[in-house]
Parts: C-alpha cells; sequence; structure tokens
C-alpha cells in the first residue's frame, strides 16, 4: 500500500483526465486548419476553455492556455509590467511567492523596475497592512499567491484591490491560485482579480498545461512571437491533447466542501499525533489550507525523513519540489532556522487522499523517531 502524500508538487493523473488525452490526441487536425479536421479541433479546444471559464466563474474569452502556472506567472508579470511600464515602475509581490514569480519579478528589477518583496509576520502570511504601506501611485503590478504551496499559508487576496484602489494605484492585481484552483470555489471575481494563474497538474490533469485568466479589456504584452493563437499573447499551436485533458481533470474537481473536510481530517489527524511531542513543531500556520500540512522534527533531516519514509511507502517532500532540496526560501523568510528549518517535511492532499494515508504518515515518523539517529 501507498500513501502519496506529495500532491502540492504533483497529483496522479485521474482517470477521465487520461481518457481525455486521448481523445484530444485523436482529434489531430490543426485548431487553425480551415478544414473540417481543423474545425473538429477547434470544437475541442473551444469546449475545454469553456470547461475551465465554468469553473473560474469567467467569460472563455478570458482563459489562455499556456505551458503551466510557471509560463502563466512569467506571462502575468513580464506581460504585465511591459503594458504598463509608462505608468509607473513599482512592482510589489511577497517574499513566498513560488520561484516561478519570484524570478520574473527579479528580472524585471534588472530592468529598471523597483520591487518589494512583502515578507511574512510571525503567523507565516503576509498582513494586508504591509501591502497598504508599500502600494503606491507609482506601483504598476501587484501579484499575491491565495494559498502557499509550502506551508498552505492563506493570504489576504480578498483584500489587496481595494487598498490598490485606496492607494490610487494604476496597478494590475495578479494572483497565482495554483493551489487553490479545483480545491476551493475560488474565482478571479470573488478577489477581483485582474490576473490570475492556474495549473493542470496539481488538479489529477497532466503536466505541461495550465491557463492565465486575463479580466476582459485587460491589456497585457505578448512576451513569445509568432502566430495568433491564443489571441495572439500564448502563441505555438495548442497542445490540444494536455488542453483537453486539464478539462477533463477540471470537471471532477466540483465537490468542494467535501474534498476539503476530508483532506482536513487528514490533516487534523496528523497534527492531533504529532503536535504533543516535544521534538515536533507545526510549521504550518494555524489557518492554512486543508491540503498542506508542514512539520518538523527536531534532530532528523528533511531528506533522510523522506527516504526513510519512502521504504515504508509514504512519500512527502522536504519543500517545494521544484527548489530540489535547497532550503525553503518560504520557511527562512518566516524566520524559522537551524533544526526546525533543517527538518521541515510538507505533507499534501488531494481529492484522492483518505484517512489510512495520514495514518500511514503517522506510524511511518514515530518509527523514524525511534530508529533515527539525531543530529546534534
Ligand atoms: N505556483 C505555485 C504556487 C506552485 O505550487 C507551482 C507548482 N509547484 C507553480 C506555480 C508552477 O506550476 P507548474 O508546475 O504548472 O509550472
Amino acid at each position: 500500500m501507498l500513501a502519496y502524500l506529495d500532491n502540492a508538487a504533483t497529483t496522479r493523473m485521474c482517470e477521465p483526465a487520461i481518457a481525455a488525452l486521448l481523445t484530444g490526441a485523436n482529434s489531430f487536425g490543426n485548431p487553425s486548419s480551415l478544414h473540417s479536421l481543423g474545425a473538429a479541433s477547434a470544437g475541442v479546444l473551444d469546449n475545454a476553455r469553456a470547461v475551465i471559464a465554468n469553473m473560474l466563474h469567467v467569460d472563455k474569452n478570458e482563459v489562455f492556455f499556456t505551458s503551466g502556472g510557471t509560463e502563466a506567472n512569467n506571462l502575468a508579470l513580464l506581460g504585465g509590467a511591459a503594458a504598463m511600464r509608462r505608468r509607473g515602475k513599482k512592482i510589489v509581490t511577497t517574499a513566498i511567492e513560488h520561484a516561478s514569480l519570484l524570478e520574473p519579478v527579479r528580472e524585471l528589477g534588472r530592468h529598471g523596475f523597483e520591487t518589494v518583496f512583502l515578507p511574512p509576520d510571525e503567523t507565516g502570511t503576509v498582513d494586508i497592512r504591509a501591502f497598504e504601506d508599500a502600494i503606491d501611485e507609482n506601483t504598476v503590478l501587484v501579484s499575491c499567491m491565495s494559498m502557499n504551496n509550502e506551508t498552505g499559508a492563506i493570504l489576504p487576496v480578498e483584500k489587496i484591490k481595494r487598498v490598490i484602489a485606496n492607494k490610487r494605484s494604476p496597478a494590475l492585481f495578479h494572483c497565482d491560485a495554483t493551489q487553490s484552483f479545483c480545491k476551493y470555489d475560488f474565482s478571479p471575481e470573488r478577489i477581483d482579480a485582474d490576473l490570475m494563474t492556474v495549473s493542470a497538474h496539481k488538479i489529477h490533469g497532466p503536466k505541461g498545461v495550465g491557463a492565465l485568466y486575463i479580466k476582459r479589456k485587460v491589456k497585457i504584452l505578448p512576451r513569445v512571437f509568432g502566430g495568433g493563437q491564443e489571441n495572439g499573447l500564448r502563441v505555438g499551436t495548442e497542445p490540444l491533447a494536455l488542453i483537453n485533458s486539464f478539462a477533463a481533470a477540471a470537471g471532477c474537481s466540483t465537490e468542494f466542501k467535501k474534498n476539503a473536510a476530508i483532506a482536513s481530517e487528514c490533516k487534523q489527524y496528523i497534527i492531533d499525533a504529532l503536535s504533543p511531542l516535544d521534538d515536533v513543531f507545526i510549521n504550518s500556520p494555524e489557518k492554512s489550507s486543508d491540503y498542506i500540512l508542514n512539520f518538523s522534527v527536531l534532530g532528523i533531516r528533511s531528506e533522510t525523513m523522506l527516504h526513510f519514509l519512502e521504504q515504508l511507502g509514504v512519500f512527502v517532500s522536504s519543500g517545494s519540489a521544484c527548489s530540489k532540496g535547497k532550503q525553503s526560501h518560504v520557511l527562512s523568510a518566516c524566520g524559522m532556522i537551524g533544526k526546525r528549518l533543517d527538518g521541515a517535511i510538507r505533507v499534501s492532499f488531494s481529492r484522492l487522499s483518505d484517512i489510512s494515508d495520514a495514518k500511514m504518515l503517522v506510524d511511518g515518523v514515530m518509527r523514524a523517531r525511534a530508529s533515527i539517529i539525531r543530529t546534534k
């Protein structure tokens, strides 16, 4: 038996998504071709766009397919800054964003933009007052993730647009919703976002596809040039199999409340079992995503724990999969140092998780504590 608890890194594809991969591949005409095979593929593309738009409660013309969350974040930030550069030079984001957001912002910093990375407070999130202090009339982009992928911290995205308006800032508001999409009923409208990133492989869809929501009338500039696909913003022949599969996965992820309740039960089971122990620290904020739990066992390094658990069939993460073993910039920004930082483990659930996964994790951690020799 396996307990796969690394769903924030990626998820196992669900059966409908695998089936849709094949249907999409069989529709081999180029959606831009004028003959009937092209029209059939254009129809598949249009249907998939409508499904994603429906999940986001937006118009399908506001959905632009990309190669994933990374590209959507890059397009939002680089394309947004390019469109806005005559109106101001300041970009405000948080220090706990995903690398695919931080790096394009740093790149913009090297090209003359003033960049602000707001640090988290002692609760692990970024207080709205930090945004109030940072956003001004010169701010052209504000980007804030909805939920952090390492700790599950919930960020104050619902209040940001109001701050932008109060400060008379022309800023576009971008939200990286990769860790909330299809887990909560989370829409651009609810937070009044201009731009929003989502990705397929976090919701049992395929890797290599995602989307950027761009509000009607909001103008950003393309960063890749070629044909006219995706309204000229993300050019290149559309990967129909991936897009069709993405839509199938999203279409299966509708029972938000039920799924979140099961994730929450798993998370609480682990917290109840581990938090009374003297050598365990819970690193996730009290108010955090039901789907993510970060904790440290003092004196057992993350990687040692990860491989110990793996031998028992329990798969976890030592942080963000994208940072591959490097110390977490998120936990460091939250002020964690020493053994707590060295021992951080992230477990993350999906709609396919159940309580037996949580039980296997707890059992594995108990065994690790009893048998691994601790670092001094
Ligand atoms: N943003 C967040 C918050 C993420 O967790 C991830 C995936 N780790 C990404 C962006 C990047 O998405 P993708 O893997 O689809 O490029």
